[in-house]
Parts: C-alpha cells; structure tokens; sequence
C-alpha cells in the first residue's frame, strides 16, 4: 500500500467557497479529513490510495460544472476518475472528480445509439443492448468504464471484425476548463470531438457520451487453455502461423497465465501455468468451429471453453478479474511476430522463464482496426499488427523485478516494436517517456493543439506538461 499520510490536506483553500460548494453540488464534498473519503477515491488498483484536497462526488453535469469552476478559482488541478482501472500513481494533490453515481444508461433501439452515463461500466450497456440485440464495441472486462476505455481508443475481443471502441462513438458532452458544458459531435466542435476519441486527457470531464451499438446477439467465442510447457509452446507456434492467415473478422489473442495457488482461482487452473488462446467470431457456430479447429488441433487442449454464447458473457473471452487487485500494468505493440519474437516471448515470459508475470498476453490486431481513416480521430496504435500487455499484481515485482523484465521483453523483440503504444496500454501518461511513446508526433502535436484550446491554463492535470 502507498503511504500517504504526508499528503498535504486542503490548507490553502478557502473555506467558505469550500462550504458554498458543498451547498451548491448535490454531490459529496469530501476534504481528506472526511473518513468517507478513501472509499470515495478508491481505484480498481489496490495498490493506490488517492488523498487529493477535495474529492466532489458528482452527480450531474451540473455538479461537474461546479466543481470545475471552484477549481478554477483555487487554483487547484482536476482529476476525473469512474473506477480506477488506469490509476496508477496516488492522486495527492488538487480536486477529483468521482463519476460513480453519473452511472445511467438510456438506449434507442431505432438508432441504435446509447446514451452513456460518465461513471457508467461496459457490463451496464452491455446489458441495455441485450435486450435489443445490439452490443457496444467493448474492451476485454465488462468492469472498466465506459467513458475511460473509449477516451483512450478501445481495443477489445472484437477489434478485428468491429474495430475500436471510439469508432462508434457519435458525440460527447464535456466540461471544458472555462466551466462550460459543450458538445463535441461531427457537427459541433469537430476538433474536440477528434481529440476525445483516443486523445484520453487533459481536454475536459466528459459527462456523457452518445454510442452507436452493433447489432449482434451471439458469438462463437471463449478460451482453449492448453497446459504444460510442451503443449503451451506448440499452440503459441501454430497460433503464430494461423494469425498470418486470420480472416478479418476473427479476433484472438494468447496469454500465458501465471495462476497462483490461491482458493478463488478454479481448480484446473489452481497453480498451474496455461495458455489462454481467446477466439472471437461473431457469425454462426458451423463457420466458428471450421475457423478455431487448426488451433483446437495445434496441441492438446487442456480446457476447451470456446462455444456460442450470448453476447452478454462477452467479458468470459478473456475472464479479467472483476474484483480490485493490486495492478502493475505495461503494454508495448509489435509491427509482426515471427518465429523469433515467439521464442523471445517463451524465453521472457514462458512457462521456464520465472517471470514476474501473471499475465503475458499477446493480442492480434488489424483488420477492421485498420480500416478506420486514420485522421479521423486521435486514436494510436491503431496501425500495429499486435498488442503485447504484460500485467503482475504482486507488488514487491512493481519497483524492479517487472520493470527490468518489461524492459527485457522489450528489447529481444528489438525490430519488430511498433513506435507507439495506445494509450490505454501505454501506462503512466504523467511520465514523460511514455506519454511521448503513446501518440506519434503529428498527433500529439494535434492534441497540443486541442489541449491549449479548451484547457489553455492546464486545469486538467494529465501528461507530464501538466504536472503540478
Ligand atoms: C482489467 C483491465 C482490463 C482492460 N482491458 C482493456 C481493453 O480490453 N481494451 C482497452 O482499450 N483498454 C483496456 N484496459 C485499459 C482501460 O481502458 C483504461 O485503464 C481506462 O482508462 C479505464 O477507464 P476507467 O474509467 O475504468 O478507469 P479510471 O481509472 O476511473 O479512469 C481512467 C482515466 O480515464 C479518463 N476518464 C475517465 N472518466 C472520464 C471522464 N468522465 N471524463 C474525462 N476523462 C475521463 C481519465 O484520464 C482517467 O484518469 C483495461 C484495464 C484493466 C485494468
């Protein structure tokens, strides 16, 4: 856990606008004396504990708007956050914007359009399309938030045949740093709307966002998990050949999985170390079963959990844990994958090579993630060919020993790495390295741009420029 009993607390703010805050907003106003507040703040991510000088529990857009403007007039930074999947590093100073209770989701079936609540998660609208049979375009866990995933892009099970989440977004409400509620569609505010989808931060606190949902009921979808160094090597090389081939809509990816011998993780899986090939198809079973046999045939499977299912257990394709966990997270892309950067991810990350991995995943990309015009918006990494993600939630390996193996990793794939990494992969965009690494600089020089137009004092504390 993160000390943080040193953080300064809310001295130099005035308390009577602190008090006519608290009487304006329909929200929580929570100083770090306020034992409400740590569970107000609390992240997905365990390992940190936020402790900024005022947490506003916001409400409405109108809270939102509030909250910015007393910002403003203190001098103090804003941070949004719904559910803390991308914290990182403690939030010890200016104002947080907790999205929790902004958590609604409205859907017109005709248009297909959802509207999104900010503190909404994807199983939430995952759940309002069911009953239509239409599905947002989402990430790997139904438990991330929706605005927060779409922000930085969104890469998910379905990112070859649907492409990225931001893709189908048609327009947001946001609270820029003047303290006013604008829209940002492809008829309002055009910019804004380019730099919302995959530009992450530092723009505004999007209050809601209008989604276009895909019509889809079922997939032929789910993991083959193959045990054993053996069989895990033979089915990560015959997954490196099939990828070549893969029509565009098909989805995979492989994670070596570092099951700890803990009662929550299943039997079969207890202890052991296991690929995880995840498939995705969203056509019939016939055409799904013809397409996966090469890889059910690549070695022995040890589960077999590939069938057709409803979209609403979409989130089983990868099964990420639902409950908070201590997370160290780094996420690199790969321009291919051959022969070599197979045995280089087995030596790094393999069954044998004692890394401090739980989870080494490689994912393919392309298809229908290329095909989006790429200047339509400030999504990156959307012409990498693989996305590797490497996650440990064994703190004592956070300061050095994932680090060093992250970076190991990294340099055997030596000419294959992509220049940039999307953001939601990317890590801590307040670290100057990899904020530089996640856009490439027409980009960020666009997003620079859009930035200094609706936050041109930087109230909105993301990237390493902001930093206060
Ligand atoms: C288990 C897990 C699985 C994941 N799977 C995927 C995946 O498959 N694909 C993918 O692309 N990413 C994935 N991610 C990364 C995820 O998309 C990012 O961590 C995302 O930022 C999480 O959003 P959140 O709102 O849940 O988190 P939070 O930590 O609450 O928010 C993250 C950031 O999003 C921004 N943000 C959130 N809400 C607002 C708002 N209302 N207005 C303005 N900015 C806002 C802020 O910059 C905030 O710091 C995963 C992460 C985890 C931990």
């Amino acid at each position: 856990m993160t000390d943080t009993t040193a953080v300064p607390a809310e001295a130099n703010i005035d308390s009577a606008s602190l008090e006519r805050l608290r009487a304006t907003v329909r929200g929580p106003v929570l100083t770090p004396d306020d034992p409400e507040l740590a569970v107000e703040a609390a992240c997905f991510n365990i390992a940190v504990t936020h402790r900024p000088a005022v947490v506003v529990g916001a409400t409405d857009e109108s809270d939102v708007v509030e909250a910015v403007r007393f910002a403003v007039a203190e001098r103090l930074n804003v941070r949004v956050q719904s559910t803390g999947h991308a914290a990182i590093v403690p939030i010890t100073d200016g104002l947080l914007i907790t999205t929790s209770r902004m958590n609604t989701v409205t859907l017109d079936p005709e248009s297909r359009l959802a509207t999104i609540g900010a503190g909404a998660r994807w199983g939430a609208v995952i759940a309002a399309g069911a009953e239509y049979g239409l599905a947002p375009i989402v990430g790997s866990s139904p438990g991330v938030g929706a605005i927060g995933l779409t922000l930085g892009g969104g890469i998910g099970p379905l990112a070859r045949s649907h492409g990225i989440t931001s893709d189908w977004a048609r327009s947001f409400r946001v609270v820029t740093a003047s303290g006013d509620a604008v829209t940002a569609s492809a008829s309002e505010n055009l910019e804004l709307f380019w730099a919302l989808r995959g530009g992450k931060g530092g723009l505004g606190i999007v209050t809601e966002m209008t989604l276009e949902l895909a019509p889809l009921r079922t997939l032929y979808a789910g993991g083959l998990f193959f045990d054993g160094a053996d069989d895990i090597e033979k089915a990560l090389r015959a997954w490196g050949e099939w990828v070549q081939q893969a029509p565009d809509n098909v989805t995979t990816s492989v994670a070596i999985m570092q099951m700890p011998d803990f009662e929550m993780v299943p039997p079969p899986l207890r202890g052991h170390t296991v690929l995880h090939l995840r498939f995705a198809y969203p056509g019939d079973a016939a055409e799904g079963e013809r397409l996966i046999a090469p890889l059910r045939e690549a070695a022995s499977v040890y589960i077999d959990a590939v069938a057709e299912i409803p979209y609403t257990a979409v989130g089983t394709i990868h099964n990420d844990p639902e409950q908070g966990m201590p997370t160290w997270i780094y996420g690199t892309m790969l321009t291919g994958l051959d022969h070599d950067a197979i045995s280089a991810f087995l030596e790094h990350v393999g069954p044998s090579s004692g890394s401090p991995f739980m989870i080494a995943e490689l994912r393919h990309l392309g298809g229908a993630m290329n095909r989006a015009d790429a200047d339509g918006t400030a999504v990156s990494g959307r012409d990498a060919a693989y996305l590797v993600n490497l996650i440990t939630a064994n703190p004592q390996t956070f300061a050095e020993a994932a680090p060093a193996a992250a970076a190991a990793l990294v340099e055997a794939f030596g000419p294959l790495l992509a220049p940039v990494t999307n953001i939601n992969f990317s890590g801590d965009p307040a670290d100057p390295l990899t904020f530089a690494r996640s856009w490439n600089e027409p980009t960020h020089e666009r997003l620079r741009l859009a930035r200094s137009t609706y936050d041109p004092n930087g109230v909105f504390a993301f990237g390493p420029a902001l930093q206060g």
